[in-house]
């Protein structure tokens, strides 16, 4: 019997990606987000479903994800995000991968490796994280006086995607433009530009789009909601994940019973109570304690007291038949209830990216129709 366990369907992973396709159109090449494990999903096999589906391109952090992608037999275009070079200087060559340019420090670095790799230059247009805050005169001098290290992309980031109540994402769109023609001024046009992960496709922020975009949320079936005076979204993906845990052990208890650590409930009036194998070790936010459910046979089923390490206690006096053995629900449906990645992070006071990261190495992983 598995303590807990995520199952994957591969069918919805591909019907994300067929809507992403759909939105985007033929002309906008679409770069798979697999970092972070593929938000939990599995690099490897997320990766390997979308090639078989058509993508060509898939985005991580690192260039250690990137390697492992390729040793999974993955022959597409590796965009690494977030890295430094390699300490190996042979690895990007030998792996095929491509890096994300993010200083023009970094730029000379990599030309000095005297190899024939193809970057992707990171533009900073406002949010301060990675990217270059360099001028389109300055930036222009580094990228042709490299002999070796190729440009292919400008890319940059939106730090407000979903934000329509505040002019973030404009200011950052002019910036990149200011940059990208500045640069073609000085003859410099690289095959690709991008800027938008799944919010500024789902919103038809289309200025982002160029002709390419980088989602990873949606492709997991998750648009965050927006703010402000938002268009609807224009794409529709379902959640591909569903996490179930075992019930280990079921109870009765007397009224005034003190649950979990630290006694923070405290039984009403008798109660039946299981006991979950599955805790903070295994990704439940440790800020569901006392709060937020489980689905147990076909109903919600509250967290009662403390979420501990290996271990939740939840209230089964609504589904009295469950057993030791039996599983509930974390995210996923059952009967008419239905918990995805967002509403428990809600509950947790998190968001549902963090909350599907956190799923931890030893939650099995199953991948189903
Ligand atoms: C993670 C990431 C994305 C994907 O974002 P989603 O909101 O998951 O689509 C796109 N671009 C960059 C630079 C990222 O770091």
């Amino acid at each position: 019997m598995k303590r807990s366990w995520i199952e994957i369907s591969r069918s919805r992973i591909a019907a994300n990606y067929a809507a992403v396709r759909d939105a985007v159109g033929p002309n906008v090449e679409i770069a798979c987000v697999v970092k972070a494990d593929a938000y939990r999903h599995g690099a490897a096999e997320i990766s390997r479903i979308l090639a078989a589906h058509g993508a060509r391109w898939f985005a991580v952090s690192s260039a250690e994800e990137g390697i492992a992608l390729r040793q999974a037999g993955i022959a597409a275009r590796i965009l690494v995000m977030a890295d430094m070079l390699p300490s190996d200087p042979g690895a990007l060559h030998e792996f095929q991968l491509t890096p994300a340019i993010h200083s023009l420090d970094q730029l000379r670095e990599l030309e000095e490796l005297a190899q024939p790799i193809a970057y992707h230059l990171k533009l900073d247009t406002g949010m301060a994280r990675l990217g270059t805050r360099a001028s389109a005169e300055e930036i222009a001098a580094a990228v042709t006086s490299c002999q070796h290290a190729r440009l292919e992309g400008l890319m940059t980031h939106l730090a407000s995607a979903a934000d329509y109540s505040r002019p973030q994402s404009q200011e950052q769109i002019a910036a990149f433009d200011a940059v990208c023609d500045g640069l073609r001024r000085h003859g410099i046009n690289p095959p690709f530009q991008h800027a938008a992960g799944t919010i500024a496709i789902a919103y038809g922020r289309r200025e982002a789009w160029r002709n390419m975009v980088r989602p990873g949320h949606a492709i997991y079936g998750y648009i965050s909601p927006a703010r402000g005076n938002a268009p609807p979204s224009l794409l529709h993906v379902v959640p591909a994940l569903r996490w179930l845990a075992s019930i280990l052990a079921v109870k009765d208890l007397p009224a005034g019973a003190k649950i979990g650590y630290g006694a923070m409930f405290k039984a009403p009036a008798p109660m039946r109570i299981g006991i979950l194998a599955a805790g903070y070790a295994d990704g439940i936010p440790h800020s569901l304690s006392a709060r937020g459910h489980v689905i147990a046979g076909g109903e919600f089923a509250p967290i009662l007291g403390a979420v501990s390490m290996d271990l939740t206690s939840i209230d089964l006096t609504a589904a009295p038949h469950l057993k030791p053995g039996d599983a509930v629900t974390l995210i996923g449906e059952e009967g008419d209830c239905r918990q995805d990645a967002q509403q428990m992070a809600r509950e947790a006071g998190t968001i549902s990216y963090s909350l599907l990261c956190s799923i931890s190495a030893r939650v099995h992983r199953v991948y189903v129709e």
